[in-house]
């Protein structure tokens, strides 16, 4: 089959290697799209993955090509997510179903082979079967959805007629906000400083869209929010202004969520951190996504749901759509910043490049 295969940091090629088979428990899954997330970049080009080599992408959906011994869930044929954390399931965190916690985890796509590839092998565990009102595109996109959702479910969920703020309109601050928009939140505001994900955001129907450099963000979010400041502040941007200022929007009882990679250090004044204690503000942290074997309510599954009732629209975020092996021009067009992009999609099967 084809891969990207990572050679060594910046040193990635389009190559064919043996197709992998499924062992007992496994399947084999014919990737359809495999979204490029952002913490590829530094795997790829900065301080490398785990191993080499190694073929990333994490973020996939496909179908069932072939099963292994004593899989009876999956056949051939079957549209699929995959959940890419493949948990020990003997750990502390493992036996109490915090499986995205796993203390001994690997990994499609950082530790182990992952979806820049025609094929990968995974365990029938990790495998959703997506329903026919979706397409296979859309649930490429349920990694950054359940991560968006985690997100707001750590600040304990967005109650109806809350405000929400979210730092950074990428592909998963735009999903943290619809998601508060379907969790019934009245206001929701975004902030970025690029000109094309404000305007997206405001195509997905959002008001509330401000460009950071024109004005004093904190300023506006009191005005929007009647004086008060907003009840969940998002930092999705990792940027230390961001990280400061949704500290400083958060009105008495606010809880704040650090989502976005920290891009530096964060110089918090004495006097915020004051008015962080007086207003009994919450900082939480949040990664990754919980996954559950048993159950709907976990956010893998909350987010299929969400996006095949429409609450959670994931199609207009992606902004290109590339072939296998045009992928590695893909990925330094995002590390070089030479394209405004949102979601960049790579789709193993297609012979053409898409540009949205
Ligand atoms: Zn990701
Ligand atoms: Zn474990």
């Amino acid at each position: 089959m084809n891969a990207l295969v990572l050679h060594a940091i910046g040193d990635a090629r389009y190559e064919a290697i043996p197709l992998p088979e499924p062992n007992a428990g496994q399947v084999r899954v014919r990737v359809g799209f495999c979204g490029i997330c952002n913490s590829d970049i530094p795997r790829m080009f900065g301080k490398g993955p785990y191993s080499l080599p190694l073929v990333c992408g994490h973020e996939f959906a496909g179908v069932v090509d072939r099963v292994g011994a004593g899989v009876t869930k999956f056949a051939p044929g079957d549209r699929v997510a995959v959940f890419p954390l493949l948990w020990c399931g003997n750990c502390d965190s493992c036996q109490r179903g915090h499986y995205a916690q796993c203390l001994a985890y690997d990994y499609l796509g950082s530790r182990s082979d992952g979806a820049f590839a025609e094929y990968v092998v995974a365990p029938a565990r990790n495998l959703l079967p997506v329903s026919d009102c979706l397409s296979l595109e859309e649930a490429a996109m349920i990694e950054p959805a359940a991560v968006a959702l985690h997100a707001l479910r750590r600040a304990g969920g967005c109650s109806v007629g809350e405000s929400v703020v979210v730092f950074g309109a990428g592909p998963i601050g735009l999903m943290v906000a619809q998601w508060a928009r379907a969790m019934g939140a009245a206001r929701v505001i975004l902030l970025d400083l690029v000109r094309e994900k404000l305007a997206l955001a405001r195509k997905l129907g959002f008001q509330h869209v401000i460009d950071q450099r024109d004005v004093d963000a904190v300023a506006v979010i009191e005005q929007v929010t009647g004086g008060i400041g907003a009840d969940i502040c998002v930092d999705a941007a990792g940027v230390s202004q961001a990280t400061v200022q949704a500290m400083r929007a958060a009105r008495h009882g606010g809880r704040i969520v650090l989502l976005g990679n920290p891009s530096g250090d964060v110089n918090i004044p004495a006097e915020l951190i004051s008015r962080m204690m007086r207003r009994e503000v919450q900082i939480v942290g949040t990664w990754n996504s919980d996954y559950g074997v048993f159950g709907e309510q976990d956010d893998w599954h909350c987010s299929l749901a969400g996006m095949a009732s429409g609450a959670i629209d994931v199609k207009p975020l992606v902004s290109h759509c590339v072939p296998l092996e045009s992928a590695w021009g893909a990925l330094n067009m995002i590390k070089n910043r030479t394209e405004v992009y949102c979601k960049v999609l790579i789709q193993p099967e297609s012979g053409a490049s898409r540009k949205i």
